[in-house]
């Protein structure tokens, strides 16, 4: 895989990896800045609150946790045994609104994107989909 990256943005951004920003948006957040784009985030305005928002390009992106959000075939999203139909059901409604989410959006003009908390374990791959999500709009 081709590094997008410089020697030296690449130990940059190694380095925070290493400093414990463990937690997955902060990763996205890293790979967004390496392709020098501009966001918001938790924009309130819209359906959602979606994570990260591109407002000039009318695109956003959700993180999602695999299984807060049930990531379809993920080893993450399964089921507790204990309490069983409480999850189920519970999830289910977390998988609903998100489903409803993305149409409201859509509605309006906004083109989503899901990230899940897993795939950001390959920082190459996430760079790769968000590159071609967002290709055609320039960075600003
Ligand atoms: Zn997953």
């Amino acid at each position: 895989m081709l590094d997008i990256f410089t020697q030296e943005k690449r130990s940059q951004i190694m380095s925070r990896v290493r400093c414990g920003n463990t937690k997955p948006e902060l990763k996205l957040r890293q790979v967004l800045h390496g392709l020098k784009y501009r966001y918001r985030l938790h924009s309130k305005e819209l359906p959602g609150k979606p994570d990260i928002v591109f407002p000039k390009f009318r695109k956003v992106i959700f993180v999602n946790g695999c299984f807060w959000h049930q990531h379809p075939g993920c080893k993450k999203a399964a089921l507790p045994r204990t309490n069983h139909s409480y999850w189920e059901e519970k999830l289910a409604n977390n998988v609903k609104r998100d489903a409803a989410t993305i149409d409201k959006l859509a509605k309006i003009g906004w083109a989503t994107m899901v990230v899940w908390e897993c795939e950001l374990k390959n920082l190459d791959e996430v760079t790769h989909r968000v590159e071609k999500y967002l290709r055609g709009c320039q960075p600003t």
